[in-house]
């Protein structure tokens, strides 16, 4: 830098370290230097600094403990939104607070000095899609079953999701204080979908709450505090911002309100900042619970920012750049179409020819650990899910492990798209059809969806695919 200014000040330029230099002008200093230009495309711009950004390892001296990110999932009516209002002292269901409409909420909470981050998303789908998107913000999933209800579809669902995700899964069975409510129900429901309470020696906290009567509350925190000191998340406050943006919207007189949580690094007024298509200097930050203006906000910390240009999506990552001609161009280079082609474009799929090409190619299962297929399945009735259970737990491969994600009985949904189009996942129906929604997104994120009528003909399919026999789908 020192010499490049020194040049222009023999050119009688008077510039900072901030000015933008005009091509010509930077030929004459390449000139004067004797270097070389090379010219670089936004794309190559994104590459090289967001990717470096993104892969920036912290030294681990760095390294401090952060609050985690939790997230609640469950059934429709099981008490996700009483349960968080409970935990941030609001009423929701009785007038929103204040500002954004909010449809993914994140707060933090909290308690004895130590914080938990909380985000509410509207559905699993939405929890899944961001991962699909590359955005996994969550540390913790609250499964929320309502004691009076039991475990039901969209449960299921949602520990399918969890699990896929590969985070640990803590418990809240609500309504504790509905009369007659029997916990050992649904702690037998949880045993049998494989999420053995810890009371009975197996690994998932399971804590009794009633979101009404505010009981078990506390106990709740500490449980999650305590998976996260188990788990140590930490990140480093002492570096240039980045996380994901939750939601945003385009506000009147404000500006685009985004909400973002940061997930590494400490954000400040001021800084540069780009997010998906959008771009700009923080202008203000304020505290998603209370409203209040906040100068900075430092790893997990959701927080309502304005300053950007354009709407971002959920979803879509941020990052602080230190230049804002930089960050105008990448941002530039991701209109809201490039940034829907990037979605299918990190979306690879797997079907079973590329899974039995990568097997051939010896692409898979190089440091001699089973390779893992991932497989969504969905069939007419239980007793056509039992049979293919059966059959697949005889399958026996040294280097093919089939991981089931999910079984469930109906026609393929969006939501079994969205699961396997973040988890590398193949369908298999068994006499049934996806409906038209989860068959076009299919099509849009070259998700697979195999039909089958026979069950040994989905064996043999698997048999042959692993065997690299496979012939090409009808
Ligand atoms: P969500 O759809 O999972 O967000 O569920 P809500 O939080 O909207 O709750 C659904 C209904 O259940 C509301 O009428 C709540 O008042 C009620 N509810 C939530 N938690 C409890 C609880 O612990 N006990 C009882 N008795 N009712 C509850």
């Amino acid at each position: 830098v020192a010499s490049v200014l020194k040049v222009l000040m023999g050119m009688q330029m008077m510039v900072n370290i901030n000015s933008e230099l005009d091509l010509e002008t930077a030929e004459m200093i390449a000139a004067e230097l004797d270097l070389t230009i090379e010219l670089k495309a936004a794309e190559t711009l994104e590459d090289e600094l967001i990717t470096e950004l993104e892969n920036q390892e912290d030294d681990p001296d760095s390294l401090v403990p952060r609050a985690p990110i939790v997230t609640f999932l469950g059934h429709v009516d099981h008490g996700k939104t009483s349960l968080l209002d409970y935990l941030i002292g609001i009423n929701v269901v009785s007038g929103e607070a204040g500002g954004i409409t909010q449809h993914i909420r994140a707060y933090e909470v909290e308690k004895d000095g130590r914080s938990v981050t909380f985000v509410d998303t509207p559905g699993h789908e939405a929890f899944t899609e961001m991962r699909a998107r590359g955005a996994n913000v969550t540390d913790i999933a609250v499964l929320v079953i309502a004691a009076d209800d039991g475990i039901m579809p969209q449960t299921e669902e949602a520990i399918s999701h969890a699990k896929a995700a590969d985070v640990p899964i803590v418990v809240a069975m609500n309504k504790i204080d509905v009369e007659g409510v029997d916990p050992n129900r649904v702690m037998t429901q949880l045993t049998e979908h494989q999420l053995t309470p810890s009371e009975w020696g197996g690994e998932v906290e399971v804590v009794q709450t009633s979101a009404t009567k505010g009981i078990g509350m506390d106990e709740l925190l500490e449980t999650l505090l305590t998976v996260a000191e188990l788990n140590e998340y930490t990140a480093n406050p002492n570096r240039e911002a980045l996380g994901v943006c939750l939601e945003s919207e385009q506000q009147g007189d404000r500006g685009v309100v985004a909400k973002l949580i940061v997930q590494n690094g400490t954000m400040r007024v001021g800084d540069i900042l780009v997010c998906g298509p959008a771009h700009g200097r923080v202008r203000a930050m304020t505290n998603t619970l209370t409203g209040k203006p906040v100068e900075e906000a430092g790893p997990s910390t959701p927080v309502n920012l304005i300053g950007l240009d354009t709407a971002p999506g959920a979803g879509d990552r941020f990052h602080v750049l230190s230049d804002i001609g930089q960050a105008r161009e990448i941002a530039g280079a991701r209109s809201y179409e490039s940034s829907r082609e990037n979605l299918s474009g990190i979306t690879t799929k797997v079907s079973f020819e590329n899974f039995q090409d990568m097997l051939l190619n010896g692409q898979l299962g190089q440091d001699h650990e089973r390779v893992k297929l991932n497989v969504i399945i969905r069939a007419d009735a239980k007793g056509s899910l039992e049979a293919i259970d059966k059959e697949l737990a005889k399958f026996d491969h040294p280097e093919v492990e089939i991981r089931v994600l999910q079984r469930s009985v109906g026609g393929v949904t969006l939501a079994d798209v969205t699961l396997a189009s973040a988890s590398d996942a193949v369908i298999l129906a068994f006499n049934v059809i996806p409906d038209e929604q989860a068959r076009s997104l299919a099509d849009e994120r070259n998700v697979q969806v195999r039909r089958y009528e026979v069950i040994y003909k989905l064996t043999d399919d698997i048999k042959a695919m692993v065997e690299g026999r496979l012939k090409p789908e009808e």
